[in-house]
């Protein structure tokens, strides 16, 4: 077996010369993490500083009224145009993804139990990644709904026939990831959508892993409810804000429990009691992070440039290449491929399993080769459409090959 060379791939990357936007992308370091942590743009520096410089020390205070309150609503806007397939007035970014979840899962369970005190059953699967399971538990606990839990397998991901056979007349959510933090795996969101509005449930879908990396439609797939981290493929760096989608004909039928003055009618009037406000605002809680949400406005006006699409056609060109290089250099020393060999079913990262990987891991980080390591034994292969390049997989691929082999020959001696 042999694998494509990596300079033609380059070559005849449409994305290509994107890579030299970002920050170290001239560097020997190989980074394959971009789907826990994106790489910063340099315009994100530039756009840092004068929004230091300008905005917030020549506007001060009155910078509130002149951008920064709308701040999430109209970000959110631009965010569900360009990257969520999501029409104005149904995204907001702002809190966490965990807090998201929480406020959600909270207004999802109780909008059902209104429609039917029957529906108490909480769908998810055995392998979301922590904080999503942690957040149903901890909404179950509270409200004294019930957690129904969907086994799947740790090197794919939930299929639409399994869910269809625990869901019926008490199911009140189904919480999917729509493409799996552990094997990469890509659900089929419309079809999940239609199956869990059969049974009379909503959706909750989880974006962190998907959003940046490959096409998400929540309006065209019907999506209830959608929530996403920033950091990841959007490279809106530590600790950004999230985002919220709700599709328009649910919102004033939702109450989240977080009801602050940032999501009030009229925050402003100070008057008592809480008074949701209409549309998208009513999901807000308090004072947005208008700093923090400067890196994103620059990968969504990129995003805007480039569209989507190619960037999901990158995606799959990555990982693909990735899939080639360890079928030819790992396969033979015992590593396996626990992400779904069908493009179509894979998102934008590669698993690979080998006992000795998170020896492996620790020793790539030490000379500078980056990809991360995730229990049992897997190699996580992150592959961020935008600033990795085929020569970058190629030479990270072939360090990971080098470590098996000097782990192995330690071994035996
Ligand atoms: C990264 C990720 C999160 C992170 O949640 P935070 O609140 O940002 O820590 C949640 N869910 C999934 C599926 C993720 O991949």
């Amino acid at each position: 077996m042999t694998h494509r060379d990596p300079a033609g791939l380059d070559r005849e990357d449409p994305l290509g010369p994107l890579r030299e936007r970002f920050v170290g992308a001239g560097t020997d370091l190989v980074y394959l993490d971009g789907n826990s942590l994106g790489r910063p743009l340099a315009a994100t520096a530039a756009r840092m500083a004068a929004f230091v410089e300008q905005d917030w020390g020549t506007r001060l205070i009155r910078g509130w009224d002149e951008g920064w309150f709308d701040l999430p609503l109209t970000l959110g806007d631009e965010l569900g145009r360009v990257v969520l397939g999501a029409g104005p007035g149904q995204t907001a970014v702002g809190d966490s993804t965990t807090v998201l979840l929480y406020k959600m899962l909270r207004a999802l369970v109780a909008e059902a139990r209104d429609r039917d005190p029957a529906r108490v059953e909480i769908v998810v699967d055995t392998d979301n990644f922590p904080t999503d399971r942690y957040v149903v538990e901890g909404v179950a606990a509270e409200t004294g709904a019930v957690v129904r839990w969907l086994e799947v397998p740790t090197d794919g991901g939930i299929e639409v026939e399994a869910l269809t056979g625990v869901l019926g007349p008490t199911t009140a959510v189904v919480l999917a990831s729509h493409v799996a933090y552990r094997s990469g795996h890509l659900l089929d969101l419309a079809a999940l959508t239609a199956a869990a509005h059969a049974a009379g449930a909503t959706v909750l879908a989880d974006l962190c892993h998907s959003a940046g990396a490959v096409e998400v439609r929540l309006d065209a797939a019907d999506v209830d409810v959608a929530v996403g981290c920033t950091y990841k493929y959007l490279n809106g760096g530590p600790g950004s804000p999230a985002y919220v989608y709700v599709a328009r004909r649910l919102q004033e039928r939702l109450r989240q429990p977080i009801t602050g003055w940032m999501g009030h009618a009229d925050p402003f009037a100070m008057g008592p009691g809480h008074t949701p406000a209409t549309g998208m605002r009513r999901f807000l809680s308090g004072t947005p992070a208008v700093l923090a949400m400067q890196p994103l406005a620059a990968t969504v006006a990129l995003l805007d440039e480039v569209g989507v699409a190619a960037v999901r056609e990158k995606s799959v060109g990555l990982t693909g290449y990735a899939v080639e290089l360890a079928d030819d250099l790992l396969a033979p020393l015992g590593v396996e491929l626990a992400t779904p060999r069908d493009p179509a079913r894979r998102g934008g990262h590669v698993t690979l399993r080998h006992p000795a990987m998170r020896e492996v891991v620790a020793a790539l980080w030490r000379r500078d080769v980056l990809p991360d390591y995730r229990d049992p034994d897997g190699l996580r292969v992150g592959l961020a459409p935008l600033s990795t390049s085929y020569a970058e997989v190629r030479a990270g691929l072939v360090a990971v090959r080098d470590e098996l082999v000097r782990v192995g020959q330690a071994g035996e001696a």
